[in-house]
């Protein structure tokens, strides 16, 4: 799933491509990814496109005081095209769920893989109108959101800071993937209670936050769509990494797994060298 910083990348990218183009029309592969019914996406139609923003990790494409807003889950994708195939998109015989044209024939097409459907697109006057953009908590790249804002956020919650970072309406834009990679650097154990934090651990979770989101925006600016997942995936230090070397100390990369997600870490830069508990892990030892 693209977190903050792939989505940058892609609101840069859709920015710079749809410069000065319109919308020649929206085509729905998936009647289900349209969450709102008005206005209709015909109401985009000719429409020419102005800015290209982010919320956290939604996307939102304004033309005319309309707002085109997706956010891609995690299986869903976003496919550039610099010459869009003329045929319309059948509803339900395709794995594009959206598609736009634009008004030099190119444009792009949202995709999703995968049975559980959670790709989701809205039209909208008004962003906020979106209930999950009208949640998110701060954004940790803004340039006014410092360590005293984070600090009080942190202070008196009595959940996992994994967690925490993952929550939405909590901070904004981070997901599973980067939350591995900030506790990491932070050297921080993923089931730590944010309430218990001492005030250097929150300065250095806090440092490590941005700092490991400034350097992956870096890292995917002005990457084509395409290559977004792997440069991702190439610059994780622990996230998806089981069984690999920790590029700080050599330690095993190890992972705790849960119902439908898991995490990595590595015990000696984050738990003191001790294991957290896998529940999956335990099960098949009974
Ligand atoms: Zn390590």
């Amino acid at each position: 799933m693209p977190e903050l910083p792939e989505v940058q990348a892609l609101v840069d990218f859709l920015g710079e491509r749809t410069s000065g183009l319109a919308v020649v029309r929206l085509e729905l592969g998936s009647i289900s990814v349209l969450k709102t019914y008005q206005p209709a996406p015909t109401a985009l139609d000719g429409m020419p496109i102005g800015t290209v923003a982010r919320h956290g990790k939604f996307i939102d494409i304004e033309a005319q005081g309309l707002h085109l807003v997706f956010h891609l889950a995690r299986a869903g994708w976003l496919r550039w095209s610099d010459a869009l195939p003329a045929t319309m998109i059948r509803p339900g015989k395709s794995p594009i769920a959206l598609r736009c044209r634009l008004s030099d024939g190119s444009g792009f097409d949202l995709t999703e893989a995968g049975t559980r459907k959670r790709l989701a697109a809205y039209i909208v006057s008004n962003p906020m109108e979106v209930p999950g953009i009208a949640r998110l908590g701060p954004d940790p790249m803004a340039e006014d959101f410092t360590a005293t804002d984070f600090a009080a956020l942190l202070a008196g919650r009595r959940t996992q800071v994994k967690g925490l970072l993952k929550d939405q309406g909590f901070l904004a834009g981070v997901g599973n993937a980067y939350s591995d990679e900030v506790l990491h650097v932070a050297r921080l154990s993923p089931f730590a209670l944010a309430s218990s934090l001492d005030v250097a651990e929150v300065q250095r979770l806090y440092a490590a936050l941005r700092g490991t989101l400034a350097g992956a925006v870096r890292a995917a600016s002005g990457k084509p769509a395409k290559e977004l997942k792997d440069a991702k995936r190439a610059g994780m230090r622990v996230h998806g990494r089981t069984g690999e070397a920790c590029p700080l100390c050599g330690d095993v990369v190890r992972e705790v797994s849960f119902a439908d997600s898991s995490l990595q870490y590595c015990a000696t830069c984050q738990t003191a060298g001790k294991p957290l508990a896998d529940r999956r892990m335990s099960r098949l030892l009974k």
